[in-house]
C-alpha cells in the first residue's frame, strides 16, 4: 500500500457512507445495478430509485426475466434512460454467453453493454475485493487535484487521470480504498468547496488549501442546443394517447405524446396548453402540449407504436418525469 491508499482506507473505515443502501448485502449484482445509477445521478437521488429497483427485482435471476418496457418503467424519472436499456441489453449477453451468471472477471465485466473500465473496476474491487483502478467523476477530481495535472486535450486529461489510478490503487483492501476514494470526492474533495483541513490526504496534495478557482476544472461549459416540440395530449375519460418514442435523440424507448406536426388531433372540445422547459445533458427541450378532453378513443392513421394508455395504470409505463407529471393530472 502506498500512503495515499493508507490514508484513504483508514479515513474510510472511520468516516466512510457504510448506511448507503448497497453497501448493505454486498452482491456483485446491487454493485452493478448501484454503479450504473451512479454514473451520472447524485446519490440521494439514487437510493430510492435504488430502493425500488431492487425490491422488484432483488437478484440477477428476477431481472432476467425482465423486458425492457418492465425495465424502463422501473427507471421511470431517473433519466439517462440508456443506461437500463443496456442494463436489459446486459442481461441478454449474461443469459446467453454467461450461462446468466453475472461474469467474475474484468475482461468479462467490460464487454457487456454500459460497464466500461471504471464500472468494472469498481465492481471487482467492491464485490470481489479484487483490485482495479477507478475513475469516475469523483475519482477524477480527487486525483487530478492531488497531482495537479495539467493536460491540453481531454484525451491527454483521461490518459494522465487513468495512469494516476493506476499507480494508487492498492492490492489489498481494495472494498475500503474503493469507496473511500469515492467518498472523499462527493464529500470533502466537492466541486466548489473542498475542506481540505479534513481530508486524508493533504499533506502530500498538490493542490491542498488553494482557492478552487486555481485547483484543476476538470469540466467545460457546454452550449446546449434547444429543441422546441408541440405535442398533442388527446385523453378520454379514462385513458390517454401515447406512443413509444424510436428515435435515439433523446428519451429512446419512453412513453411520450404525439408530435402534434405529424398528427392531428379528431374531435376534441376542451383543451389546454401547457408549457414546460425540460433541461437534458446534451440539450433542452421547449415544449409546449396540447391536452384534449374528448368522448371516445381512435384508432391513428400513422406507424407510430402508440397506445391508448388507461390513466390508472400510467405508473407501469416508462415515462420522462415532466410529461408523467402532466399526464397524473389529466
Ligand atoms: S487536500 Fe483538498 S484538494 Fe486535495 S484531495 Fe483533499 S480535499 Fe481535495
Amino acid at each position: 500500500m502506498n500512503s495515499f491508499s493508507d490514508n484513504i482506507v483508514s479515513w474510510y473505515k472511520e468516516n466512510g457512507r457504510h448506511d448507503l443502501p448497497w453497501r448493505k448485502n454486498i452482491s456483485p449484482y446491487s454493485i452493478w445495478i448501484s454503479e450504473i445509477m451512479l454514473q451520472q445521478t447524485q446519490v440521494k437521488t439514487v437510493i430510492p430509485y435504488f430502493n425500488k429497483f431492487i425490491e422488484k427485482y432483488p437478484n440477477l435471476d428476477a431481472l432476467l426475466k425482465a423486458s425492457e418496457d418492465e425495465i424502463l418503467a422501473q427507471w421511470s424519472g431517473l433519466g439517462f434512460y440508456r443506461r437500463a436499456k443496456n442494463i436489459y441489453k446486459a442481461c441478454r449477453v449474461i443469459s446467453e454467453d454467461f450461462n446468466s451468471k453475472l461474469p467474475t472477471n474484468i475482461n468479462d465485466l467490460e464487454s457487456l453493454p454500459g460497464i466500461g473500465r471504471s464500472t468494472a473496476g469498481a465492481i471487482m474491487s467492491i464485490a470481489f475485493n479484487e483490485g482495479h483502478p477507478i475513475l469516475d467523476a469523483n475519482v477524477k477530481r480527487v486525483l487530478g487535484r492531488y497531482k495537479k495535472i495539467s493536460f491540453k486535450t481531454e484525451n491527454e486529461k483521461q490518459k494522465k487521470l487513468w495512469l494516476i489510478s493506476e499507480e494508487l490503487t492498492p492490492n489489498k483492501e481494495s472494498f475500503e480504498y474503493t469507496q473511500g476514494i469515492m467518498d472523499l470526492g462527493a464529500t470533502h474533495c466537492s466541486k466548489s468547496r473542498p475542506s481540505c483541513d479534513l481530508c486524508p490526504v493533504s499533506n502530500d496534495c498538490a493542490s491542498a488549501f488553494e482557492e478552487v478557482s486555481n485547483k484543476v476544472s476538470l469540466r467545460k461549459a457546454i452550449q446546449k442546443p434547444t429543441i422546441k416540440l408541440n405535442f398533442i395530449l388527446p385523453h378520454t375519460k379514462n385513458e390517454i394517447l401515447m406512443h413509444k418514442k424510436q428515435t435515439s435523440e433523446y428519451w429512446e424507448s419512453l412513453w411520450i405524446p404525439i408530435d402534434g406536426n405529424e398528427v392531428k388531433v379528431k374531435g376534441g372540445q376542451k383543451y389546454s396548453k401547457i408549457k414546460v422547459n425540460h433541461p437534458l445533458s446534451h440539450l433542452n427541450l421547449d415544449m409546449k402540449i396540447k391536452t384534449f378532453e374528448i368522448d371516445k378513443k381512435y384508432d391513428l392513421n400513422s406507424n407510430l407504436e402508440y397506445k391508448w394508455i388507461k390513466k390508472s395504470k400510467v405508473d407501469e409505463y416508462a415515462m420522462p418525469t415532466p410529461i408523467k407529471k402532466v399526464v397524473s393530472a389529466l
